[in-house]
């Protein structure tokens, strides 16, 4: 069989497996990436989750010798929530972004890819493969981009014409030659609407992520996070997505084909206070099959509590306390502490004088102290309300 038939052959399986995308590329250095990386991250925006050596991420020759082609695929997902639970004062809700709806998309693509790749040995027997899902050394967009599966949005995001950018991606690396596709032709154009829509500025230029500054990154940290970008979460609890929500072409757009994906309102949409008292096994039996569960639990409840504060949830104040009080990790306790300033009143208060009696933390010392601050200023402004009524 020859490389055109082979091509054809894939093609149709991929049809058969559900795959919603498939292209084909050389797999030749992307030498014009490296570059971009290195300049990357000499500003200091990466993130510190990608492979580090540059040119294995570049040379996909690196992981596979004798590559010749790398194959791509994409599938769609949805990006509706039906009959979302309401989120009211004492039952606030926290949301994963819908990148982490339903089951961890690393699995559901590396199980078509291993699909794709049993086709491909049944033509080619001896052929060598690698298959990568978004922790593999290379970049999905770029190989995306290369096989023709979509263009790159100044989002930095892959934008296909079918399905806008909400698309999983992954690759596999083949020592088969095959026909490569032709990039997409198509661009953003005029249009920048998710460099303005930012709250962070972390598109510091069209196509260019400071990841330092991505709230979808940094819902994924274990630290403390600074302090100018906690209000900007909006109840996010794991990723953010206001580049892509505000991209024209994923207007109106909401992939249902694949069941794997279907989220489940509650999970996707949690109650915050419960997250906050949950035990490891509680967190794994209910997110663990979640790509947002890769971090564990803490970045959650992290974000889980900096959505409390900035709800000002009153009701939350006696788990906030105990965190304050009990848990053993800084970032829990530094984290309530800003929260119950954020919240003020006198039980809060109090707790927060109590504490900084025994608080040997550094960090979260600071935190104690400015969150009395914060609650001096609320109870001026409260007593002033009251005087002047
Ligand atoms: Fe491109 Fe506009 Fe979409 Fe940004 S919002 S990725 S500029 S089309």
């Amino acid at each position: 069989m020859g490389p055109g038939d082979i091509k054809k052959t894939l093609q149709e399986e991929a049809k058969r497996l559900n795959i919603d995308k498939i292209g084909f590329a050389s797999a030749d250095p992307f030498t014009e990436l490296k570059e971009r990386l290195k300049d990357h991250r000499k500003a200091g925006y990466e993130s510190g989750f990608e492979e580090p050596d540059l040119e294995k991420r570049t040379d996909p020759r690196k992981t596979l010798p004798n590559a010749r082609s790398i194959i791509a695929i994409a599938l769609a997902y949805p990006t509706r929530l039906e009959n979302p639970p309401d989120s009211k004062p004492g039952a606030y809700r926290g949301v994963f972004c819908r990148a982490s709806w339903g089951e961890d998309y690393h699995r559901v693509l590396k199980r078509k890819l291993e699909g794709l790749k049993v086709k491909l040995l049944e033509l080619v027997p001896d052929a060598k493969v690698e298959i990568m899902v978004d922790t593999g050394a290379l970049s999905d967009r770029a190989v995306a981009e290369r096989a023709g599966i979509g263009w790159s949005g100044k989002n930095t995001s892959i934008i296909t014409p079918e399905f806008g950018s909400w698309v999983y991606l992954g690759e596999m690396i083949t020592d088969v030659y095959l026909p490569p596709d032709q990039p997409l032709t198509q661009s953003c154009g005029e249009c920048t609407a998710c460099l303005d829509a930012c709250p962070t500025g972390a598109l510091v230029a069209p196509g260019q992520l400071n990841s330092q500054a991505c709230l979808a990154y940094l819902t994924q940290t274990k630290g403390m996070l600074a302090e100018e970008y906690r209000n900007k979460l909006g109840g996010y609890l794991y990723g953010y997505e206001t580049c892509q929500a505000v991209c024209p072409y994923n207007r109106k757009k909401n992939f249902t084909q694949h069941e794997e994906f279907h989220p489940d309102p509650d999970q996707v949409k949690p109650l915050l206070k419960p997250l906050l008292r949950m035990s490891n096994r509680e967190f794994r039996q209910r997110f663990g099959k979640m790509a947002g569960s890769w971090r564990g639990k803490k970045p959650i409840q992290r974000n889980a509590i900096i959505a409390l504060g900035r709800y000002r949830d009153r009701t939350a104040v006696p788990d906030l306390i105990h965190l304050l009080e009990n848990d053993p990790r800084p970032v829990i306790r530094g984290t309530a502490a800003w929260a119950l300033g954020r919240i003020g009143g006198s039980e809060a208060e109090e707790a927060l004088y109590r504490v900084k009696e025994k608080e040997s933390n550094e960090q979260v010392m600071v935190e104690i102290e400015k969150a009395l601050h914060e609650c001096g200023i609320q109870e001026t402004a409260n007593h002033r309300t009251y005087r002047e009524a």
